[in-house]
């Protein structure tokens, strides 16, 4: 067990990391070596929406994974901070876009029409580089995707990071077709005005506020504003991180119907993706 193994469970890097030199450079050096050496593999989760008492899957969300070969599974909620603080984000979210965009192609092939939209996590550091744009293009192009077939998640951070330069980008992916979501909704401690100009299709309500939310007044107060907020702007809202039944049915009763969480289904394997769509529409779950 890791307790015998003398570390923390599943923190090969972190927290000590932060401070530690050292464990920084390891870092970096494994991840280089992860990208040139197929460590780096994707699952996809899919993201739910609920009609009339059926669930219906709406489209997935392209979450990367590394398997290590000594450390075994490595979570991007380890390696993905480390990887922005080093610069290494920019490599992998291109390794991940071309991936997706491949991935895309041959299912679009083979399944067509029952083909959902991806979302792809888009750092900071991918989204703002000159070419971002040009670059999606050139691969929705390459691997005959339509653009319509590709979400991009931004934060609230990412796109407060430069806020000119986003709103550029975004008219320009919202031009060609490509969806924005805003991912981690309510957790940026932004000047909310940005979703008056930023062209964004969707809001990702955090986790944080889904948690419990059924049996947490101010959580519901914050999700209800969220909600009608998104409605007033006409953007679609997704409630992420829901897990109890108890928690859907409080979102379903202020009216969010989209959800994502292990409640419905983990991030799953590619080939189990395809599955999912070659049954189209007959993979569908009921609630009630
Ligand atoms: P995120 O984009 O907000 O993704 C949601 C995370 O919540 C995923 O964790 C997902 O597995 C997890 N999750 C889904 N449903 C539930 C649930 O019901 N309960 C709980 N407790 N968790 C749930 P994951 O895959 O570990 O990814 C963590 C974060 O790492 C992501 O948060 C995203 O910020 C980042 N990330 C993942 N893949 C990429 C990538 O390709 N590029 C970039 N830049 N970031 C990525
Ligand atoms: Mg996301
Ligand atoms: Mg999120
Ligand atoms: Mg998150």
């Amino acid at each position: 067990s890791a307790k015998a193994t003398g570390g923390s469970r599943h923190c090969f890097y972190s927290p000590a990391m932060k401070e530690d030199a050292q464990l920084k450079l390891m870092l970096r050096r494994d991840l280089q070596k992860a990208i040139e050496q197929d460590q780096l593999f994707l699952m996809f989760q899919p993201k739910v929406q609920c009609v009339g008492g059926a669930l219906k899957v709406v489209g997935v969300e392209a979450l990367v994974r590394w398997q290590h070969p000594q450390k075994g599974l490595v979570s991007p909620a380890e390696f993905i901070p480390a990887a922005e603080e080093n610069g290494q984000i920019a490599d992998i979210d291109r390794w991940v876009m071309a991936q997706v965009l491949n991935q895309l192609g041959q299912w679009y092939r083979r399944h067509e029409e029952a083909t959902l939209p991806v979302s792809v996590n888009v750092s900071a550091s991918l989204f703002s580089l000159d070419g971002f744009v040009e670059g999606m293009a050139e691969l929705l192009s390459r691997t005959a995707v339509p653009a319509w077939l590709i979400e991009l998640e931004v934060t609230e951070h990412v796109a407060m990071e430069n806020y000119r330069h986003t709103l550029e980008t975004m008219k320009k992916l919202k031009e060609m077709g490509v969806g924005l979501a805003i991912d981690d909704f309510g957790t940026g401690h932004s000047n909310l005005a940005y979703l008056r100009d930023f062209p964004v299709d969707v809001l990702k309500i955090d986790i944080a506020f889904v948690k419990d939310v059924h049996a947490d007044s101010k959580k519901q107060a914050l999700v209800r504003a969220m909600i009608s907020m998104a409605r007033s702007l006409s953007l679609k809202v997704i409630a992420e991180g829901v897990e109890t039944e108890a928690e859907r049915a409080f979102l379903e009763s202020v009216e969010c119907t989209r959800y994502q969480g292990y409640l419905f289904y983990r991030p799953m394997l590619t080939k189990d993706i395809d599955k999912l769509f070659a049954a189209g529409e007959e993979y569908t779950g009921r609630v009630n």
